[in-house]
């Protein structure tokens, strides 16, 4: 019988005033007592809705019953027939939005803590030894994939379950994608990504890194001269966005992207001990209030910064971080200004940042997409004073594997275009993930890589059959 409780069973976290200071994770994670008390929560419904708000299909109500059982091992089994990535996922996606989202218990008390259990389970496991995962007979048959993200990595896993050869093409120096070099280590720590990729490649999957496609080796050169069969493209939407005000070229002026590279694939925060700095000045503005805007803020506090403030051209209502980003960046000491539109960025003699000319904005009438578009307020001119801005007013795709393969069809802003399963107007070439959507979420494009191997996998033995 579950035991409800109208509240999640809590997460210990770091003290706020500790952490400030610290790139440690804040989030603790639950122990197996209070895995278990949570997992009696649930309902066990007939109809699992939390299942339909998966991306990729989690059993999630078989898995939370094997944990109720203290079944740890078979729990984790389960749960990652479908998911290769529970340790980054049971930390980074946005529940709320998605199973959590669907859960019944939710209608009328706190959903079940369904991205905390899986946490739980992906933590067990790497303490207490993974096991061993059933492969299919080995194939010779050669797939690639361009980019380590998640997309690419899980499309990776399971092509390698079923057997395939698979090759992951990576541009950086490490794999991971926006999970190494955007996420912090104090939200996502590299240990438990770097678990996952080992994972990953313990199925035989072969990693090589440095490699640009579009620069190093060309798609057709992977295809024609190499012999992949097939390839899953998984690029990712990194290339920044600026504003285009006056004085964004200004020393001091960072994109997040190259803030959170320099500080979490470049090691940035342990300088001098690695040797790419990052320059914080006192006073912090970040442009934006998505995800990557609170992990912008909450490293620049982290980073020695006095004073970071997020300034947003929308209203509290409009942002898209997830909430408990929200609450730790205040909880941190992060600063918000709603309805602020930066027009531009002041500089001193030598050329460094010293103020942000700001204007009031109010809230219009709702757009095409439902919000409410913001109106500058006339005459509410003011400058706030920073010694550096960090910029994140979202992504583009990356351009360079569209741009050198012949006959791949791509959106007017970029995204290449694939249908549902991840089939491009090349064929044997797929594609998902931020490629394809413009930038999304883990799960998402982990949820499209899902498809596209299963895809892949039917176009292969297709072939063989012709
Ligand atoms: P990416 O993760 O972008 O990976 C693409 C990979 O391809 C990169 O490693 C890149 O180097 C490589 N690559 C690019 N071009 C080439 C090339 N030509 N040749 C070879 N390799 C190439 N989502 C959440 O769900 N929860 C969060 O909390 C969250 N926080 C975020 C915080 C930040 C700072 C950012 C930037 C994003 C965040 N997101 C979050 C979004 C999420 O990380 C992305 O939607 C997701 O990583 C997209 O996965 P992907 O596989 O499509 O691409
Ligand atoms: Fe359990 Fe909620 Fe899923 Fe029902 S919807 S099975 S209560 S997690």
């Amino acid at each position: 019988m579950p035991v409800i409780t109208a509240t999640k069973t809590p997460m210990s976290t770091m003290a706020a005033d500790e952490r400030a200071r610290t790139f440690d994770e804040v989030n603790l994670g639950y122990g197996a007592t209070k895995a278990l008390v949570e997992a009696d929560r649930c309902l066990q419904c007939q109809e699992p809705t939390c299942e339909g708000g998966c991306p990729v299909n989690v059993p999630i109500r078989e898995v939370i019953k094997l944990i109720s059982n203290s079944k740890f091992s078979d729990a984790i089994t389960l749960l990652k027939t479908a998911n290769s990535l529970p340790g980054v996922c049971g930390r980074v996606c946005p529940q709320e939005k998605q199973c959590e989202g669907e859960c019944h218990l939710g209608e009328r008390f706190r959903p079940v803590a369904i991205g905390y259990l899986e946490r739980f389970l992906a933590d067990w496991e790497r303490i207490n030894g993974a096991q061993e995962t059933v492969l299919g007979a080995h194939k010779e048959t050669k797939v690639a994939i361009v980019g380590s993200g998640p997309s690419g990595l899980t499309a990776a896993g399971d092509l390698a379950r079923m057997g395939y050869t698979v090759t992951v093409f990576e541009a950086l120096h490490e794999a991971g994608g926006v999970l190494r070099y955007g996420i912090p280590e104090f939200r996502l720590p590299k240990e438990i990504l770097n678990n996952e990729i080992d994972a990953i490649k313990a199925l035989g999957v072969e990693l090589r890194c440095n490699i640009i496609i579009g620069k190093t080796l060309t798609l057709d050169q992977l295809m024609n001269e190499m012999a992949y069969q097939a390839v899953f493209i998984g690029t990712g939407a990194g290339l920044p966005r600026f504003m285009n005000i006056p004085g964004e070229n200004l020393s001091g002026v960072y994109s997040a992207n190259e803030f959170l590279t320099r500080i979490n694939l470049m090691g940035a925060y342990r300088f001098p001990d690695y040797d790419t700095p990052v320059k914080t000045g006192r006073k912090v503005a970040v442009v934006g209030a998505g995800n990557t805007a609170m992990d912008a803020a909450r490293c620049a506090v982290r980073a020695g910064a006095e004073e970071v403030t997020v300034v947003y051209r929308r209203s509290q209502t409009e942002m898209t971080a997830r909430e408990e980003e929200y609450h730790h960046a205040i909880e941190e000491g992060v600063k918000f200004r709603w309805l602020t539109n930066p027009t531009a960025v002041l500089g001193d003699e030598s050329g460094w940042v010293k103020g942000l000319e700001c204007q009031q904005m109010e809230l219009g009438e709702p757009g095409p997409d439902g919000r409410r578009s913001p109106v500058a307020v006339e005459g509410s001119s003011f400058v706030l004073e920073i010694n550096t801005m960090i910029l994140s007013i979202g992504n583009s795709p990356n351009p360079l594997v569209p741009r050198t393969t012949p006959g791949l069809k791509t959106t007017r802003w970029g995204g290449v275009i694939a249908d549902d399963d991840g089939l491009t107007s090349r064929e044997g070439v797929y594609a998902g993930g931020d490629i394809v959507t413009g930038a999304a979420t883990v799960i998402l494009a982990a949820g499209a890589g899902k498809r596209a191997a299963a895809a892949i996998h039917e176009y292969l033995e297709g072939k063989k059959k012709s």
